[in-house]
C-alpha cells in the first residue's frame, strides 16, 4: 500500500493480532527504539496500516522528556522516517514538525490549556508554538490567516502529513539510487538518513540502495540531473542490479541541502517492472569456509530480498572460501554448473551482493521463471 498523505482515524478497522500488546509492553518498559522499529517493519509491509500508524502516534505523542530519558529513546532517523510521515503535523509557517497528542482523540470536548500548536478546523493551516504571534493568555482561537478560508485556528491539532515524501508502495521499490553533490560519496549511514526521510523504506534496507558518485555541475539543472541519472541507471542495468528499461520506472527526487543533510542529494526511486516475480530457487554464497544454517539464509532473505516471493523457493547455500573478485560472475558459474537449465531463456537469474549481519560478504542468485 502507498502511505496515506495524512493519517485519518477511521471509525473501524481491522486489528493486527498482538500488535497493541507488544507495543504497549515495549513502551511501558521505556523501549521506544524497539517499539518504533517494530512499527516501522510493519509499515514497510503495509504502509497504510491503521493499527501501526495509530500506535506510532500514541508512542510518539506522550511526554518528550519521558521518551528522551527512557532506557531506549527514539532515534531521529526513526522519527523522521517517511513511513511515519502520515502522522506528523507540519507548521504552515516555519515547516517545523511534531507528533500531535490530539491524533487519536475523537471527542468534541476540548479543554487544552497550552497546546503545542493550533490548527484551522477547516483547511488544517497549522501554527506551531513558536510561530504563534499571540500568547496563550490572549485566548486560543483566531480566524484562519489562509486567504478565502473562513475557518478558525484553534485545537485540536491533527496530522497534516508531509508533502515531501515520495508516494510509493515500499513493496514495489526495486532500488533507490543515491547521488550526493560534491566530490565525497556519502557513507551508508549518511545515505540512509536521507533516503528514509523521503522514501518509505527502512534504514536496514541497504541492499536495495545504490550509492553512486556525483560528477561536477550535474546538480545545477533538472536536465543535467536527469541525464546523469540515466547514465547511472544504465550502469546498474549492466551490473544486473536493475532490470532493463529502469528509467521508465524511475522517479528522480531532488533534495536540497538542509532538508536532511548539508549537501544536495539526487535520489532516484526505481519501481519494479510489474508485479515482483515468483522466485523458484535462491542460492547463497558466503565468504569463508563455514556452512550457513537454513535459519541464517532465511534471515538473510528477509533482510535482503523482502519484496521477492521466496515462499516456495528451493533455498541452497555454499561457503565461498576466499572471496572472489567478481562474486556475481562466480555465483552465475556455480548456478550454471548445478542447474544449466537456469541459464536458458526460460529463466531469469538476478544476483545481489552485500554484507550480512555477521559482517561477512555474501552474494545470492535468485531464479525466477522468465
Ligand atoms: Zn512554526
Ligand atoms: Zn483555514
Amino acid at each position: 500500500m502507498i502511505p496515506p498523505r495524512r493519517f485519518e482515524l477511521p471509525d473501524d478497522w481491522e486489528r493486527v493480532p498482538g500488535l497493541i500488546d507488544r507495543i504497549q509492553d515495549l513502551v511501558t518498559a521505556g523501549r521506544y527504539r524497539t517499539a518504533l522499529d517494530v512499527l516501522l517493519a510493519h509499515l514497510r509491509r503495509d504502509a497504510a496500516s491503521v493499527d501501526a500508524l495509530a500506535l506510532a502516534a500514541v508512542t510518539m505523542s506522550g511526554s518528550r522528556t519521558e521518551r528522551v530519558e527512557s532506557p531506549e529513546p527514539p532515534m531521529p532517523i526513526q522519527e523522521n522516517s517517511a513511513l511515519f510521515a502520515p502522522i506528523t503535523t507540519v507548521c504552515s509557517v516555519c515547516t517545523g514538525s511534531w507528533f500531535s497528542t490530539h491524533t487519536l482523540h475523537r471527542t468534541e470536548q476540548w479543554s487544552i490549556v497550552n497546546p503545542i500548536g493550533l490548527q484551522c478546523q477547516v483547511c488544517r493551516h497549522t501554527i506551531c508554538k513558536n510561530c504563534r504571534p499571540w500568547t496563550a493568555n490572549e485566548g486560543l482561537s483566531r480566524p484562519c490567516p489562509e486567504p478565502g478560508c473562513k475557518g478558525t485556528v484553534t485545537a485540536p491539532v491533527l496530522p497534516t502529513g508531509r508533502d515531501d515524501v515520495e508516494p510509493v508502495d515500499p513493496m514495489t521499490i526495486e532500488n533507490v539510487v543515491v547521488i550526493r553533490a560534491g566530490p565525497i560519496t556519502p557513507t551508508v549511514d549518511e545515505a540512509m538518513t536521507v533516503v528514509t526521510k523521503f522514501v518509505p523504506i527502512l534504514r536496514s534496507d541497504t541492499s536495495m540502495v545504490s550509492i553512486r558518485p556525483s560528477a561536477p555541475h550535474i546538480m545545477d539543472r533538472t536536465f543535467s540531473r536527469n541525464l546523469y541519472a540515466v547514465s547511472v541507471l544504465e550502469g546498474l542495468e549492466r551490473e544486473r542490479v536493475l532490470e532493463r528499461g529502469s528509467w521508465s520506472r524511475a522517479t528522480p527526487l531532488f533534495i536540497e541541502a538542509g532538508a536532511a543533510d548539508d549537501a544536495d542529494y539526487l535520489l532516484v526511486v526505481v519501481r519494479w517492472p510489474g508485479v515482483p516475480k515468483k522466485v523458484v530457487h535462491v542460492h547463497v554464497m558466503r565468504e569463508g569456509s563455514e556452512h550457513m544454517s537454513a535459519d541464517y539464509i532465511h534471515m538473510l532473505l528477509e533482510v535482503m530480498a523482502p519484496r521477492a516471493f521466496t515462499d516456495h523457493a528451493t533455498i541452497t547455500g555454499t561457503p565461498g572460501g576466499d572471496w572472489p573478485e567478481d562474486p556475481r560472475f562466480m555465483i552465475l558459474l556455480l548456478v550454471n554448473r548445478n542447474h544449466p537449465e537456469y541459464l536458458s531463456d526460460d529463466f531469469v537469474v538476478r544476483t545481489q551482493f552485500g554484507q550480512g549481519p555477521d559482517g561477512l560478504r555474501y552474494v545470492l542468485a535468485a531464479v525466477s521463471p522468465a
